[in-house]
């Protein structure tokens, strides 16, 4: 590694080790925001947001994976479902009437629920519609992560945190077997073999 390459890394490094809200709400606007911050930006974007109570935001995914896609943030500086304890069940409960209400407003059928392993920073619940049309999902990486044991359904969550007080992380070999499953259809038993298949499959399942 060269030495101008070696600095790059060393700083980037220190800065992630700081508070993400500190990072995001700096007060120097020119600094760059690390990608991982991104739902920090958008939680204060009018344009972003469609839903906000005492408690929580609701954002539109800015790369939906599916027709609906929208994510479920709390105000509170919760960096991700790891970090919850049996405090936090009020708040999972204030997620689901926020689903419910959302589930209410549309006429297609849609789930939630948290990735294993987020990539983004805030803990977020994601609420995806199943038909997972959309020109944004493009890789196995994005199929299994919504369409595997990878995606955590909210009630599981909920019932692990009432009897646990904390949620388990998955091993990393977890997290390998289940990004490199095999491609199989969420809503038949059809496996397809590359993701222009399966893409062209999804579009026959719409009514
Ligand atoms: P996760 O893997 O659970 O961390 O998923 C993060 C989600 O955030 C993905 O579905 C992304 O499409 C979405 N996303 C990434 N950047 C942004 C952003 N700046 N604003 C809103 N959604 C975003
Ligand atoms: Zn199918």
């Amino acid at each position: 590694m060269n030495v101008l390459l070696y600095q790059a890394v060393k700083k980037f490094t220190k800065m992630s080790k700081r508070s993400p809200t500190s990072v995001a709400e700096s007060t120097d606007s020119k600094k760059p925001k690390h990608w991982s911050l991104g739902l920090l930006e958008s939680m204060k974007d009018p344009e972003s947001i469609v839903k906000k109570t005492d408690q929580c935001v609701v954002i539109k995914d800015k790369y939906p994976k599916a027709k609906i896609h929208y994510l479920i943030l709390p105000l509170s500086d919760i960096n991700s479902i790891y970090k919850l304890n049996s405090s936090h069940v009020n708040l999972l409960e204030e997620f689901n009437k926020l689903f419910k209400e959302m589930q209410e407003e549309v006429n297609l059928p849609l789930r939630a629920g948290f990735h294993a392993v987020p990539s983004m920073m805030r803990l977020h619940m994601h609420v995806i519609s199943k038909d997972m049309i959309s020109p944004c999902l493009k890789t196995k990486v994005h199929w299994n992560s919504f369409t595997t044991d990878f995606f955590r359904p909210y009630e599981e969550i909920l019932q692990e945190l009432k009897e646990n007080g904390s949620i388990k992380k998955i091993s990393p070999e977890q997290h390998k077997s289940l990004m490199s499953s095999e491609l199989q259809c969420n809503q038949c038993s059809f496996k397809p073999k590359t993701m222009p298949q399966l893409k062209q499959h999804l579009l026959t399942h719409v009514k």
